[in-house]
């Protein structure tokens, strides 16, 4: 690439729109441009590093023994009503109709569309495992686009499913992809972590999310020292307790004037947290169930937990209004001596607590020495606690530390979950008709190159790893106009290109200053400059990642780029 001749325009102001490193630093480089709220274009130098990170998915997928294939983003509903996700997907899913008013949605994911193609055209169990991988443009009306490219409503995935006889051997593809993810992110040059991960509406049980590690994560990650468990916040399992033995009291009304918060009532009582009960009242989304759910005192809900042990896609806490109309005192409300009108959901702690405090279902008081299951019972027991760093490992006992994440990959076990209502089936060697096991992978290509940018940045720029960088190389006369300095920066320029170097040369009429700075803002790995020793033949190499500068003669730069490439 020659600057004269590019469409390359950085920008030296910030702009206001963009909250995030990766996004401010995509923007003036001139990487990206946005054209509407989540949807951007590819400029030129943002392209090259997509198109790098899509290679070496592809490359890795290859490998793994997937094909590629490419599907259509115009997808009819009557396949999304056949997996029931027409209705379950909501406003996520862009939907449009064609000029014979037959509803179409620009797909968010290719589930159904797969497996209809393999339903239809995979008959036999020697057909088996099989597995389809597609790099494509995913649309998602998102709640609360931002961020970029990280969260976009046009965006490019990698999306891949696999085809089994049985479980066995989805989980031999699952640990398979396991590793390929691991390679893809290792190749790219990022700081990642695989943790457990909510499998919630997608159904399946065994999915783990890769995060690339990064301050600006939108995921929380909880890892243990001790051991190898870490998982995302949303499915962190809450290790079981040992109840501490006491006498158990009888049951007292007691009055806590404006005592409706934990913190007040357990300085009110000369207390600890641990022996108070919180109900907090829910309604099922989807059922409009009312549910009490219970929690020991200084712990919170996780409502994501929540709503996979009731199996619904939604919760909502009951507004101020709808609390009184269920016949309850908002900051009062307990499951002992309450109307028998509300089900009742108990995290794993609740049962431990010996003579506990809960709401007296009256203004200003609580019932002190209530005990589980001799003063009252849940519908369900259940772990719906929210843990956090600090809290004990459910693995080995360790502490639990926490950190920032960036969900790039997410692989799950889907089973029959699309396979079943699809009717996807083969026939095995009897000549029995088995329903197909699947599994299902998906890479954020573009949001991988955000996140690339957020473990590598400095004040000045971008600081690509040479595997994803636009160009490894920026070759920049010094001074444009001197003669002997412009030739020998084409030299190296043509040079760098003989030997497969991806090069740029900085060709443009400006100071020497002006044109270090846009390369350390595009985030060249390597600068080779033509200076004033240009007349002897001998260049300055600036690796961008550490500031380190080296003079060598011009016949030994490309194969010391060649050697330090592998390093930066
Ligand atoms: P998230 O929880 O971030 O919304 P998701 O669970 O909806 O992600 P999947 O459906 O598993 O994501 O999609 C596979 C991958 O696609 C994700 O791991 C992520 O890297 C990427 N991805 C998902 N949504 C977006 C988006 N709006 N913009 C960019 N990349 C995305
Ligand atoms: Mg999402």
């Amino acid at each position: 690439m020659r600057f004269s001749k590019s469409f390359v325009k950085t920008l030296k102001e910030t702009p206001k729109e963009a909250e995030v490193t990766s996004h401010k630093l995509m923007l003036r480089a001139g990487m990206i441009k946005k054209l509407a709220s989540g949807v951007y274009s590819f400029l030129p130098l943002g392209l090259r590093v997509l198109k790098k990170v899509e290679n070496i998915v592809r490359e890795e997928m290859n490998r793994a023994g997937a094909q590629e294939l490419f599907l259509p983003v115009l997808q009819p509903a009557e396949l999304w009503q056949e997996s029931g996700r027409w209705t379950a997907m909501g406003p996520e899913m862009f939907r449009l109709k064609d000029r014979n008013e037959r509803d179409f949605s620009l797909g968010p994911t290719h589930e159904e569309v797969i497996v209809d193609i393999v339903r239809s055209d995979l008959s036999s169990y020697k057909s088996l495992p099989l597995h389809l991988y597609q790099i494509q443009t995913k649309f998602r009306d998102e709640r609360r686009p931002r961020f970029g490219l990280m969260r976009g409503r046009e965006f490019l995935m990698k999306d891949s499913y696999s085809f089994h006889r049985d479980l066995d051997s989805l989980e031999e593809e699952f640990q398979k992809m396991y590793n390929t993810y691991s390679r893809i992110f290792e190749r790219c040059g990022l700081k990642f972590r695989a943790v457990e991960a909510d499998s919630g509406a997608i159904g399946g049980t065994g999915s783990k999310e890769f995060h690339v590690l990064a301050e600006s994560g939108e995921d929380e990650i909880l890892y243990c020292d001790g051991c190898d468990y870490a998982s995302n916040v949303e499915a962190a399992i809450s290790p079981a307790g040992t109840p501490p033995a006491e006498e158990l009291l009888k049951p007292e009304l007691t009055a806590t004037p404006n005592a409706a918060t934990i913190a007040d009532l357990a300085a009110f009582l000369g207390i600890p947290a641990e022996k108070t009960v919180k109900a907090m009242l829910y309604r099922d989304m989807v059922t409009d169930e009312r549910w009490m759910v219970l929690i020991r005192g200084d712990f919170e809900i996780n409502e994501v937990k929540l709503k996979n042990v009731l199996g619904t896609l939604g919760v909502a806490l009951l507004s101020d209004e709808e609390i009184s109309a269920a016949g309850f005192v908002k900051g009062y409300t307990g499951p002992y001596a309450h109307e028998d009108n509300i089900r009742i959901l108990a995290d794993r702690s609740v049962p431990e607590i010996p003579n506990q405090i809960t709401g007296g279902n009256r203004k200003d008081c609580h019932y002190v020495n209530v005990n589980y299951g001799r003063d009252y019972k849940a519908d369900l027991i259940d772990d719906v606690r929210l843990v956090k760093a600090g809290d004990v490992c459910p693995r080995c006992g360790g502490v639990l530390k926490s950190a920032r994440g960036i969900e790039t990959g997410h692989i799950f076990k889907l089973k029959d979950k699309y396979t079943k209502p699809m009717n996807a089936v083969y026939l095995d060697e009897n000549g029995e008709t088995q329903t197909i096991i699947m599994g299902t992978y998906g890479i954020g290509v573009s949001r991988t190159m955000a996140a690339a940018i957020e473990q590598h940045n400095d004040g000045d720029g971008i600081i690509w790893p040479s595997v994803i960088a636009p160009y490894v190389v920026d070759v920049i006369p010094a001074k444009g106009t001197d003669a002997i300095q412009a030739a020998l920066a084409e030299r190296l320029y043509a040079a760098f290109n003989n030997a497969g170097i991806d090069a740029a040369l900085d060709d443009r009429d400006e100071r020497p200053g002006f044109k270090f700075k846009d390369a350390d803002l595009i985030g060249f790995p390597f600068k080779v400059i033509a200076g004033k020793k240009a007349a002897e033949g001998i260049v300055e190499l600036k690796i961008r990642r550490t500031g380190e500068s080296m003079e060598l003669p011009e016949g030994e730069v490309v194969e010391k780029v060649r050697e330090l490439m592998s390093l930066y």
